[in-house]
């Protein structure tokens, strides 16, 4: 016989905001996002000597060629250097050139 309906809804408090006083989590900043430039620019390498328009890569620039060749000898790979294929291309007959005339060292063997 209890008719007694006590919905005991758990009624937010007086007052109580359910936001809360602190905000959302966005802050104000975030405006200009993280991309510092400046540092870093990987992406879209040109290739040098598309830029610098040369179009036979000179054999006897050793400083030149010596930018693609890693330590050992060996050619760097385009994408490491962003040389396009067709200067790679002549870069790698330019290196090769170069160290048939002694002017860069083979690549040694281990
Ligand atoms: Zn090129």
């Amino acid at each position: 016989m209890a008719e007694e309906t006590q919905a005991r809804s758990s009624a937010p408090a007086e007052g109580q905001a359910p936001s809360g006083p602190g905000g959302g989590p966005r802050g104000p900043r975030g405006a200009g996002g993280p991309g510092g430039r400046g540092k870093f620019f990987r992406r879209k390498k040109v290739c040098k000597f598309c830029t610098e328009k040369i179009d036979a890569i000179p054999y006897r620039d050793v400083r030149l060629l010596q930018q693609f060749v890693a330590e050992r000898g060996k050619i760097v790979p385009r994408r490491l250097t962003g040389v396009c294929t067709t200067h790679q291309r002549r870069l790698t007959r330019a290196i090769k050139q170069a160290r048939n005339i002694a002017l860069l060292p083979f690549a040694t063997r281990h």
